[in-house]
């Protein structure tokens, strides 16, 4: 049973093990429920008949309040006991699987998250764990519940009398039935409801992101025509899921109503014939009035269980996609990194990167070269192992990078790229960020050298300033000097950068430039810089066009060509600033 709950609910032994107590002391609560009737039918029919004296009266009278008073107790004791095992194990479980999710999202590839959208992942996170919370603390324990009590039940009337048994119990198996012959359909128009509810949650995320965008562009009818088009999908589909549910939900509870009707047909036939008590066939009548309930509440949970399909299919599938695993303790003897015929490609057949071989070696600067889009960027994250290729292979130090663990690779390499991650902390928990155990001199020394230092301390709360969602409160120039401190005080063997200057005026720039000499000494450095004037110190140029390498040289070797790359753009581009 454990294991059955583990797999199918996806759950951690603990929490599967606090379930199955849960479920049994919630089957003991509705059993124990029946002990205050069983014991007013032993007292009517047993007990008073014989009682001759008021003193023997008194004294089963007593024994009777007393007896009763102890099976509510029983009963409150069992509920007590299946709601902390429920609920406890819920929390726990909650806690662990949203850990254990965000523990998987951090080892996937990035690959992954160009098929998934974030909506989708934090609908995953946040909503889709919640109801299975819900399965977890309601409807899997009510459900078990409810059904051993019924069960017990049902033998326990049919023994006692067979003829009333049966007239209780016949309509119980075609209800239980029907909700489940009902599954598929049930959870096919659940599913659709729940897609045009996550539509719905794209859409909006989308349009709060592009709100700028939106208005600057005249497009807020489209955008609330399209809106509202998505707003009714999803509105008639929760309509059609909740018709679907309730048609075998209430149906199935209305049916049950049957069994009362031939309860008491049964019951009366039985009773003219004089082979079935007064008491006894009032007692059937009350049963019948209780053993429908824990019934209804099992075609209920049922279809809670269908409800809760989908999440658990989306829960399951990111808890079982493919991690990034490889060696943690790898020795490198140098940090070449090597491009050895590297392909690679983001969505199926649109390749990339094709074909793409170079070195860059340790103690010099690599730049990478070329148009916008030519994948400069896609490169330098296959150095990274943020995307494995689809061909070839990318080495440090002679290693693949496919057979090393993220982290060890990443514990190497600092980066300094465009789109900066700040977060919402204060200044120097972001610098930081680099080494945590850096001491307070060394975050200020790596903040002094990437000349981050003169803003800082012009803001309010100085390096105690809390910078805002990703950095909101920061200019283009302040976020990246803050970036570029962080590589300074991680101080890795492998540097990238990034349009590691793009967002600066002149003046920071030769600052930066003076900084970043210092931080690349004996590392190895793979540069994108857009600015041909920043690269004129590299040791090696690779220019690239629509994701082939055209050519490869240092930048004097490369100027001596008349039609190379590296002449063109320059020419192109330094032509243009003199001509600005
Ligand atoms: P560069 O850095 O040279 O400007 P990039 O490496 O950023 O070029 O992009 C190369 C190509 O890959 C472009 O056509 C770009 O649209 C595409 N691309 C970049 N990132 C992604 C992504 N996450 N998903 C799909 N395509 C992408």
């Amino acid at each position: 049973m454990i294991q059955f709950l583990q797999k199918h609910l996806s759950m951690g032994h603990k929490s599967a093990q606090g379930l199955v107590k849960g479920s049994l002391y919630n089957a003991l609560y509705y059993i124990s429920l029946m002990l205050p009737m069983s014991l007013v039918y032993y007292f009517l029919e047993d007990v008073l008949p014989r009682m001759k004296t008021d003193q023997e009266f008194v004294f089963r009278y007593t024994a009777y309040a007393g007896l009763s008073l102890l099976s509510l107790l029983i009963s409150a004791f069992f509920y007590y006991k299946q709601y902390t095992a429920v609920f406890v194990s819920t929390y726990e479980e909650s806690e662990g699987r949203r850990i254990r999710l965000a523990e998987k999202l951090r080892k996937l590839p990035l690959s992954f998250f160009s098929h998934k959208d974030l909506s989708d992942i934090t609908n995953t996170m946040m909503e889709d764990i919640n109801v299975l919370e819900g399965l977890q603390s309601h409807a899997v324990p009510q459900m078990v519940g409810s059904a051993i009590s019924a069960l017990v039940t049902a033998i326990g009337v049919t023994i006692w009398d067979w003829r009333m048994g049966l007239a209780v119990c016949w309509i119980i198996p075609i209800v239980l039935i029907l909700t489940l012959l009902s599954a598929n359909f049930q959870k096919k128009h659940l599913k659709r409801h729940f897609e045009s509810k996550r539509r719905v949650s794209d859409q909006t995320q989308e349009n709060i992101e592009h709100m700028a965008d939106i208005h600057a562009n005249n497009l807020t009818e489209r955008y609330l025509a399209e809106y509202k088009a998505l707003l009714k999908e999803e509105e008639d589909r929760h309509k059609i899921s909740e018709i679907a549910m309730s048609i075998f939900v209430n149906g199935g509870q209305s049916l049950l109503k049957l069994g009362f009707a031939t309860t008491v047909i049964v019951g009366t036939i039985l009773f003219e014939q004089g082979s079935l008590s007064l008491l006894k066939y009032l007692m059937y009548l009350i049963i019948a009035t209780r053993i429908y309930d824990p019934v209804g509440s099992v075609v209920y949970n049922l279809s809670y269980l269908y409800y809760g399909a989908a999440p658990l299919e989306r829960t399951g599938d990111l808890e079982e996609s493919e991690e990034m695993s490889g060696e943690s303790d790898v020795r490198f003897d140098s940090f070449d990194i090597e491009f050895d015929h590297v392909s690679f490609e983001y969505l199926e057949d649109t390749p990339v990167l094709q074909d793409v071989s170079f070195t860059a070696k340790q103690g010099e600067i690599t730049a990478l070269i070329g148009p916008s889009g030519c994948g400069k960027s896609t490169a330098a994250k296959l150095a990274t192992r943020f995307y494995d290729p689809t061909k070839g292979s990318v080495r440090i130090g002679g290693h693949d990078l496919k057979d090393i663990n993220p982290e060890t690779i990443m514990s190497n390499l600092s980066m300094v790229f465009q789109d900066v991650i700040l977060f919402d902390n204060t200044i120097y928990e972001n610098i930081k960020l680099g080494r945590k155990d850096a001491t307070k001199e060394e975050v200020l020394e790596a903040s002094r050298l990437a000349h981050c230092d003169e803003f800082i301390r012009r803001l309010p709360d100085g390096y105690q300033t809390m910078i805002g969602e990703n950095g909101a409160r920061l200019s283009g120039g302040e976020r990246q000097r803050i970036s570029i401190a962080r590589a300074l005080l991680k101080n890795t063997p492998i540097l990238l950068l990034d349009e590691a200057t793009a967002s600066l005026d002149v003046e920071n720039e030769s600052k930066i430039q003076a900084g970043l000499s210092r931080l690349i000494q004996g590392k190895t450095v793979l540069m994108i810089a857009h600015r041909m004037r920043t690269i004129e110190e590299a040791d090696q140029l690779v220019g690239m066009v629509e994701g082939r390498v055209v050519e490869k040289g240092s930048p004097e070797d490369l100027m001596k060509k008349p039609d190379s790359l590296y002449r063109k753009l320059r020419s192109l581009q330094l032509g243009d600033e003199e001509a600005g």
